[in-house]
């Protein structure tokens, strides 16, 4: 990958530089489901800017994100992300200083991105590691659908647990891990399908062992596989957020994130289509988030779920569409010795997940709030878009992975009474 010094280097000599990660030339092969539209038409004529504004708090990261702006990156006195043009003018009406601007064609078309990523895994190459690993194991290892993408893929779901397979019910305590509900955050795949391969080949380990004969352990690595694959379409990275719905204004795709039932329709979710964080027409409009909804509900045995995203580097629990805290005292303090203790093991931030700003219509607030499921958001690395943002290279799989291999084992072994966390090692209760 090129170092992100050569990259400011690269770029210096322009006004508003950042690393580009984008185009990524060699990275994936073809997608398997021919598009409706062409991609390429949609690419070239995207709208969206990158933008930075003023935000001294949350009242005016709040501002944004209610004007429809998908902010990706805070930092003391800014926050940053990718906004349609008419998301902009309303940001600026309510008030919002705008600090630079950069359409996605001036600033993410030029740089090639290292044929090395090609180490990340598109939707044949994941469904074929699945099957890889079963077929390694299959005592322990099955893969079945979960349901069918907006374009008719599967989704996948990889299950690790003895005595059971497949769809087969189980009353042992389970666990689900997801990936890429966000299409361009590719590491929110690699990450899971990493630990349910490290799973499989530490099997004979004797706390392994334990874990697997006593938890029904699930993965899901790619929520979003039509959004993945157009997002890797033709070689190139088209930073592309939501599912591939297409909307009744011809915009595209839904975010699968703001599309759960709990809170849905309130703040930090945009009801404009063309938007980045468009919450859906209506809650669990989307085949995609529907397949997790009915997957987590046939399982009342799940007891802990953890989301994948990138980036930031933050561990965030409920609510995400509140500010309020949630109101059962023990599982609040939970959730905070729990996040606590993966922070100390990966070096990410824990925090309620509204801290960043209110965003409605998450898995996380839906898993808590409707189903009672300890449920975590992982904004994974790297820290800011300058580090790399979505596409960070593949030089950062492995670390990652290996930073956060320990939290899975740490979620796994807690899940059959995740309320154990409620006292930390000195038997203290989180307050
Ligand atoms: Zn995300």
């Amino acid at each position: 990958m090129r170092t992100l010094a050569a990259v400011l280097v690269l770029c210096a000599g322009s006004a508003l530089a950042l690393p580009d990660p984008f185009d990524g030339k060699g990275a994936k092969t073809p997608p398997v489901v021919t598009v409706k539209a062409p991609a390429s038409a949609i690419s070239q004529a995207d709208p969206r800017v990158w933008v930075e504004l003023d935000a001294p708090g949350k009242a005016e990261r709040q501002a944004a994100v209610d004007a429809g702006i998908s902010i990706e990156e805070v930092k003391p006195g800014s926050a940053a992300g990718f906004a349609t043009p008419k998301a902009l003018e309303r940001a600026k009406a309510a008030g919002l200083k705008v600090r630079t601007t950069v359409t996605l064609r001036q600033r993410f078309g030029a740089l090639d991105f290292p044929e090395k990523d090609a180490i990340y895994h598109n939707y044949k190459e994941l469904e074929a590691e699945l099957r890889s690993l079963a077929a390694r194991a299959p005592d322990l290892v099955s893969v079945f659908s979960i349901g069918k993408s907006t374009r008719g893929r599967d989704l996948w779901a990889v299950r690790l647990t003895k005595g059971a397979t497949g769809t087969q019910r189980s009353k042992k305590p389970g666990i689900v891990f997801m990936g890429t509900h966000h299409a361009r955050e590719h590491l929110s795949t690699e990450v899971p399908l990493l630990i349910a391969k490290n799973l499989v080949d530490n099997r004979a380990d004797a706390e392994v062992a334990r874990l697997l004969d006593t938890r029904d352990v699930y993965f899901i690595p790619m929520v979003n596989p039509d959004g993945v694959e157009y997002d890797i379409e033709g070689g190139k990275y088209h930073m592309h957020r939501k599912n591939m719905a297409q909307n009744a204004d011809g915009s595209t795709g839904v975010d699968l994130n703001r599309n759960y039932a709990w809170g849905w329709g309130g703040g930090g979710a945009s009801p404009n289509p063309d938007d980045d964080t468009y919450r859906g027409p209506s809650a669990f409009s989307e085949p995609e988030s529907k397949a997790v909804r009915d997957f987590v509900s046939a399982r009342p045995n799940l007891k802990v779920l953890l989301s994948y995203h990138t980036f930031s580097e933050l561990i965030l629990y409920p609510w995400g569409g509140s500010d309020e805290q949630i109101p059962d005292k023990k599982a609040l303090a939970a959730f905070k010795n729990m996040a606590g203790e993966m922070a100390k093991m990966t070096g990410y931030t824990p925090e309620q997940s509204s801290d960043l700003y209110v965003a409605t219509g998450d898995t996380c607030d839906w898993a808590w709030g409707e189903k009672g499921i300890f449920a975590f958001t992982f904004e994974l690395t790297p820290k800011s878009m300058w580090d790399g943002g979505f596409y960070p290279g593949a030089g950062v799989v492995q670390r990652v992975f290996q930073a956060n291999i320990r939290p899975a084992l740490y979620l796994i072994d807690l899940s059959d009474d995740p309320y154990r966390a409620a006292k930390d090692a000195a038997g203290i209760t989180a307050k």
